[in-house]
């Protein structure tokens, strides 16, 4: 029995999602077949497939699993459950318009063209903002549209902001939020929700160390209680003598967020010597 996952073959979700698997100790066999590959060593095949199509195989049972933008999926309008947030690949569907426009709300957009490879999502954001529009389908290059007098406005994926720069653009309303997802076909065999399930407790666990750092500091002994207090931890921080007498040695987790806000307070309760480690793998 195999867990078949579809991911992309090659584009701006393809080196994250290859190298999620790896993370989680998934190794792939470096096949000469290009459209579908295997793991040595966790029950997996591996179809490498063109995101727009992702949805569709994961809906038909093709794959049982994938990895695609919630953007392709939502679009696409197919029956995946969505299982988790992979935290890559985040961008923005936003409408923009041209630089010297006087936008001053989606009013804006009444009688309007507006050209955008997702169809489906703009009549969706537009029939909430009660606003008619003409929605015209174009397959790539939407950020010419405007200049060339095909458009009034585009809606895109946004992640910079620069391509709609120098295509004198602005960005003005954000349709959708989105990042890569693992999908699931909604009903998934119990063989394969088995294999999933421990797919997916490796994938939290990379999460976790990814949005986490080891922390190493040297603190002198009359500070250590302070600068034991600021630190979160697991459970609670490490403490060892170090060879000089008046310090210890601090050991704990902080969470990226917090990060660089407690590193600044460590330093000015008189903590030196920091160390910060990165985690590879983080079960809680
Ligand atoms: P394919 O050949 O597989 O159809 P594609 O050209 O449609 O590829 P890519 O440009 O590789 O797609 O983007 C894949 C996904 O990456 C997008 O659907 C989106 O979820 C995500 N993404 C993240 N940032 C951006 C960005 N700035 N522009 C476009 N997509 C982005
Ligand atoms: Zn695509």
């Amino acid at each position: 029995m195999k867990l078949k996952i579809a991911i992309q073959k090659s584009g701006r979700l393809n080196e994250d999602s290859v190298k999620l698997l790896k993370d989680c100790g998934i190794d792939l066999k470096n096949g000469v077949n290009k459209l579908k590959t295997e793991s040595d060593n966790f029950p997996m095949e591996i179809y490498f497939l063109r995101d727009d199509d992702i949805p569709q195989y994961v809906e038909d049972a093709v794959a049982d699993i994938g990895i695609v933008g919630e953007n392709v999926l939502l679009e696409k309008n197919k029956k995946a459950d969505i299982v988790e947030q992979l935290g890559f690949g985040k961008c923005r569907l936003s409408v923009a318009v041209g630089r010297s426009e006087k936008y001053e709300g989606v009013q804006f957009l009444e009688g309007k063209k507006i050209a955008t490879t997702y169809p489906l999502l703009v009549q969706r954001f537009l029939d909430i903002n009660k606003i008619n529009a003409e929605i015209h389908e174009i397959s790539g290059s939407v950020e010419i549209a405007p200049g060339i007098g095909l458009a009034d406005a585009i809606v895109d994926l946004v992640s910079s902001g620069s391509t709609l720069f120098m295509n004198g653009l602005k960005e003005v309303e954000t349709v959708l939020q989105s990042q890569a997802v693992l999908i699931r076909n909604s009903q998934l065999g119990a063989g394969q929700q088995e294999i999933l399930d421990k797919l997916l407790f490796r994938i939290r666990a990379v999460k976790k160390a990814r949005n986490n750092k080891y922390i190493l500091l040297n603190a002198p002994n009359d500070q250590l209680e302070e600068i034991i207090r600021l630190l979160p931890g697991m459970k609670s921080p490490t403490v060892l003598p170090l060879a000089d007498p008046g310090w210890s040695s601090v050991h704990s987790v902080l969470n990226e967020n917090e990060f660089w806000d407690i590193i600044e307070k460590l330093k000015s309760a008189g903590a030196q010597g920091i160390l910060v480690v990165p985690i590879e793998k983080m079960i809680i």
